[in-house]
């Protein structure tokens, strides 16, 4: 072999270990390029060359790499900068086109550079052109049939590495896509490894949970979600247990409660889905978590309100039925005090319907979002409170009524139907409250731009922890009275809601400890003058 084959051979060597381990090294896509086109200039004694690339994203060809040609020289072909478009599937046909764009640009070079000649090297994918290597070149050099083979095997590697770069650039993307989209989901998502390690835990999951994701990843599974007050059969740890996911087995779903690193409990939904690999073998378990807490509050509250709703209305109309039916007797002949004193009753039961149907639809109309308010100039508190005391001194032997308003109160704009239900609402409690009777205060004041208007009672008093519960719908603290007086927990959740309505505030001050002075509670609200 001559000694000037072998030099060729070696070289053709070296340039093949350049571009493989430069293929290899994961470098970025634009010098792996250069490695490329550098091989392809030196190895036929060229003096520059270019790469461009068919951009799929918006069908133009770009310059992806340039060896030997001032970055002036490129710039001066607009066509060049902007990319040259081309209709998809149709790279192939633009070959001549860009020819002349390349050719506008070697005559460039060949000022600069004293090229030549223009050498085209295409960089197929399968069927498709994704692109060119050009090398501009001077007249010396022969081909030989190896030499414009090796040369073309040098831009299938480009072509190579160019596909590589984009599978790899559409698998960091689609990453990123869902990474997004699982953080962005409004349903908690939580990823395990085969060994129930923590692998992703996303925004919504850390909102329903309390753990921040940094907080969790990595550590297992039972570690994290420790459910108590089971509603499904199994959690996730006895599932695993029992085998779960056997080959085609579906997604598991557990319920049940946890703690936040804040104390609250949170209810919460999980479905566990296993992810298996070809060989069946589980590498990842997929779950979704909802916060359910709403819901089973919901149901707890619907079910109390059945039981309360049915008592209160059935007590009524059985005393009702019970002072009717004596009254009908024909075998009696009732005196003219027991008939009134059995009408009274009658009455009063059926005034105490009336109150409870009325506070049911008020709670339904607010839940409806159909709640309207029937604004009247001129309102007068202190007379509305005077009707009241009234009203309930005829019902009560144990308590007096004590008003306190100071002359000239002013007068406020509001719904006289619905500030009579408040103070009825309020008054009522302060009787039912206080067991042991006395004097039940109902006062008012000015504050600034604010009427305030207190009820005071001598009674049981309320915790202040519970001032959060108070106001809630159905809500009715777990007391001695509470059990033995009748009530549905609706007053104080609409009296709030008229008030809250009405641009008002409404509060309370609860003395339950007979050691700290008297006990009772002070109810105020107040409203805009
Ligand atoms: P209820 O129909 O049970 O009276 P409310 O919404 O009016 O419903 O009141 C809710 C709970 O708040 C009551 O069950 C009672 O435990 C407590 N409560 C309300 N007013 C008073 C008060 N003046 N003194 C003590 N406890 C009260």
């Amino acid at each position: 072999m001559s000694k000037g084959l072998v030099d060729i051979r070696v070289r053709q060597r070296e340039f093949l270990l350049a571009i493989s381990r430069a293929l290899t090294a994961e470098l970025d896509l634009g010098d792996v390029l250069r490695t490329i086109l550098q091989a392809s200039v030196e190895f036929i004694s060229g003096y520059a060359g270019l790469v461009v690339l068919a951009d799929p994203t918006d069908h133009r060809f770009r310059v992806a790499a340039a060896l030997g040609i001032h970055k002036e020289a490129i710039e001066s072909q607009p066509a060049l900068v902007s990319g040259i478009p081309y209709t998809a599937g149709q790279e192939q046909d633009f070959l001549p086109i860009i020819g002349e764009e390349i050719q506008a640009l070697s005559r460039l070079v060949s000022v600069q550079l004293d090229v030549s000649q223009t050498l085209l090297l295409p960089m197929q994918s399968g069927d498709t052109l994704i692109g060119m290597v050009y090398v501009f070149q001077d007249q010396n050099f022969v081909f030989t049939g190896d030499a414009a083979k090796l040369l073309q095997s040098f831009a299938d590697q480009a072509a190579i590495a160019v596909k590589n770069a984009r599978l790899y650039e559409q698998v960091i993307s689609e990453k990123q896509r869902l990474n997004a989209i699982l953080q962005q989901s409004a349903d908690g998502v939580m990823i395990l490894d085969a060994a129930l390690n923590i692998e992703v835990f996303n925004k919504a999951l850390s909102h329903i949970t309390g753990f921040r994701a940094s907080e969790v990843l990595n550590y297992h599974h039972d570690d994290i979600i420790k459910l108590h007050n089971l509603r499904t059969e199994e959690n996730l740890h006895d599932a695993i247990a029992r085998g779960w996911p056997e080959a085609g087995s579906h997604s598991l779903y557990v319920e049940g409660d946890i703690k936040k690193p804040n104390g609250d409990v949170v209810t919460i939904g999980a479905t566990y889905a296993p992810l298996l690999n070809v060989r069946d073998r589980m590498i990842n378990i997929i779950a979704n978590v909802r916060d359910l807490t709403r819901y089973r509050q919901e149901e707890q509250l619907q079910k109390t309100f059945i039981s309360v709703v049915s008592h209160e209305l059935k007590t009524p109309v059985s005393i009702i039925k019970g002072y009717a039916g004596t009254l009908k007797r024909k075998d009696a002949n009732w005196p003219r005090d027991v008939m009134e004193e059995y009408l009274g009753v009658i009455e009063e039961e059926a005034d105490q319907l009336t109150d409870l149907i009325d506070n049911l639809l008020e709670a339904s109309r607010l839940q409806a979002g159909t709640f309207k308010l029937n604004m009247t100039d001129s309102i007068c508190l202190s007379t509305l409170a005077r009707r009241t005391a009234k009203k309930f001194g005829t019902q009560t032997d144990d308590h007096t009524f004590e008003l306190d308003f100071p002359e000239k109160f002013p007068e406020v704009m509001a719904d006289e139907r619905r500030l009579t239900q408040v103070f009825n609402n309020l008054v009522s409690n302060a009787i039912k409250y206080s067991p042991s009777g006395g004097v039940i205060k109902i006062g008012g004041t000015i504050q600034d731009d604010y009427v305030n208007v207190s009820i005071t009672d001598p009674g049981i008093g309320i915790p202040a922890h519970e001032s959060h519960r108070i106001f809630q719908k159905f809500s009715r603290l777990d007391n001695d009275l509470s059990r033995k007086t009748e009530g549905t927990g609706l007053g104080l959740f609409l009296t709030k809601a008229i008030v809250d309505a009405h641009n008002g505030r409404i509060w309370f001050h609860g003395n339950t400890d007979p050691q700290a002075g008297e006990t009772g509670t002070t109810f105020t609200f107040s409203l805009p003058k």
